[in-house]
C-alpha cells in the first residue's frame, strides 16, 4: 500500500473539511487498493458530536457492503485505515470492534487520541492491529491550526480565546 499516497488523499478531504467549516480531518478506508470510503467531520453540518470522520466512513463502508452484498466483518477485517489526525478514543474503539486491519494517522490529537496520546486504546483489545502515526503529520497539523486559529466562522470562539492549549494546538471536542 502506498501510504504517503493515501495519506495525500486523506489530508485533500481534511481541507475541504477545512473550507465547510468543519474541524479539519480527513479519512479513507482502503480494501483492495481502492478507497472504498472517503470522510470528513461533519459535526457541524449534522449537530451531532458523534460524526467524526471515521464514523462517517464506517456508515459508507456498511453501504458498500450491501451493494455488493459482500460480509461487513470480513471487509473491515482486510481494510486499513487513513486519517490525519490519531483517532479519538470513540473512533479507536469503534474501528477495535470492527477489527480493522490497521490504522494509520497524521498528527497525534492531544486532547482526545485514543491510539497513545490520551488513552491507549488497543491496550483493551485483542488480538493487536498495526497502527503507525506520524505521517505526514506537518500538513494535518497546519490544517488545524488554520481552523483554530478563528478564520473559520465555524470554529468554536470562545475555546479558541479561552480553550486549553496543549503542545501549541488548541482541540474542541469536535474531533
Ligand atoms: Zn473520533
Amino acid at each position: 500500500m502506498d501510504t504517503l499516497a493515501w495519506m495525500d488523499a486523506a489530508l485533500q478531504k481534511a481541507e475541504e473539511s477545512l473550507r465547510e467549516g468543519e474541524v479539519p480531518v480527513g479519512c479513507l478506508f482502503v480494501y483492495n487498493n481502492e478507497a472504498i470510503a472517503t470522510g470528513n467531520n461533519t459535526v457541524n453540518e449534522t449537530c451531532n458530536a458523534t460524526r467524526h470522520a471515521e464514523i462517517n466512513c464506517i456508515d459508507q463502508v456498511l453501504r458498500f457492503c450491501k451493494e455488493k452484498q459482500l460480509e461487513h466483518e470480513t471487509v473491515f477485517r482486510n481494510l486499513d485505515v487513513i486519517v490525519t489526525v490519531e483517532p479519538c478514543i470513540m473512533c479507536v474503539s469503534a474501528l477495535l470492534q470492527l477489527r480493522v486491519r490497521s490504522i494509520v494517522y497524521g498528527c497525534a490529537n492531544d486532547r482526545f487520541g485514543g491510539c497513545t496520546s490520551v488513552l491507549e486504546v488497543p491496550n483493551f483489545y485483542d488480538p493487536k492491529i498495526t497502527i503507525q502515526g506520524n505521517v505526514k503529520a506537518d500538513e494535518a497539523m497546519k490544517l488545524l491550526k488554520n481552523f483554530y486559529k478563528g478564520t473559520n466562522p465555524n470554529a468554536p470562539e470562545s475555546k479558541v480565546k479561552k480553550g486549553r492549549k496543549s503542545k501549541g494546538i488548541l482541540l474542541t471536542d469536535n474531533n
